[in-house]
């Protein structure tokens, strides 16, 4: 009787262990993802990096399933590496890199695969300091080859900050970022709905590439905004629709 007990114990704590392995990052919420987020940039910033989730243990663990706890869209600059720039590991991040964040349909598969299948509730457009692509948009010459879809992407971010005052392809990479992020927050039928459903956070952000930081910028969704308004205390603004934003396209 007394070895049934002790079998029995082991199973139950095993089924619970990897539980909770199951779950660690599936049962993140935004707010606890974005803080994860932050606090490994500031330890990348200080240059005190952890380098958490990337020894064996980890690696076999994740063997059998990941569970990141945060998506990000952001440039192939070989400068805003995700995984080192928020001093995170294996299984953390799920990462899109493209020029330019832009989403595209493949972009917008990826990120419907996580936050659907894997469970994860935050989705970061992270764009950067003197981006070469939106630098090229804001320049307007013809390029060649598949890099004119690219700056059809990126378009629609130049012709909302056309004419203004100040650094356009520092305003042009901010716009970037806002109309990728309204147009992942209504993308129809599926980020759209867990948006609405409050499973899906989408935030913008920022990196400098002089001081490592990432600034984010919109962290508030407009389900969460009506749901309760952001505390007194936070740093970022929620961001209002624009109306260049590309709606309802996908
Ligand atoms: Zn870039």
């Amino acid at each position: 009787m007394r070895m049934r007990t002790i079998v029995l114990a082991a199973l139950t704590f095993l089924a619970a262990n990897g539980a909770a392995r199951a779950n660690e990052h599936g049962g993140v919420g935004p707010d606890e993802a974005l803080a994860r987020l932050a606090q490994g940039n500031r330890r990348f910033m200080a240059a005190s990096l952890n380098h958490p989730d990337q020894g064996a243990v980890r690696r076999i663990e994740q063997a059998a399933g990941q569970t990141p706890f945060a998506i990000i869209l952001t440039c192939s600059d070989s400068r805003v590496p995700p995984e080192v720039i928020f001093d995170q590991g294996l299984g953390d991040l799920f990462v899109i890199r493209v020029a330019g964040n832009v989403a595209d349909d493949i972009g917008i598969a990826s990120i419907e695969y996580a936050a659907e299948h894997l469970g994860t509730h935050l989705c970061v457009v992270l764009g950067h300091e003197r981006c070469g692509a939106v630098t090229a948009a804001v320049k307007g010459d013809a390029l060649p080859g598949h890099l004119l879809n690219l700056m059809e992407m990126l378009a629609p971010a130049v012709a909302a900050t056309s004419g203004q005052p100040g650094d356009r392809v520092a305003d042009a990479v901010t716009a970037n970022v806002e109309l990728t992020v309204e147009r992942l927050r209504e993308c129809a039928p599926i980020l759209n709905g867990l948006v609405d459903e409050g499973e899906l956070q989408v935030v913008g952000a920022e990196y400098d590439l002089d001081t490592g930081e990432v600034v984010f910028t919109q962290p508030v969704t407009r389900t969460v905004a009506r749901r309760a308004p952001a505390p007194a205390a936070s740093r970022a603004e929620p961001v209002a629709a624009s109306p260049a934003s590309a709606h309802g396209g996908h």
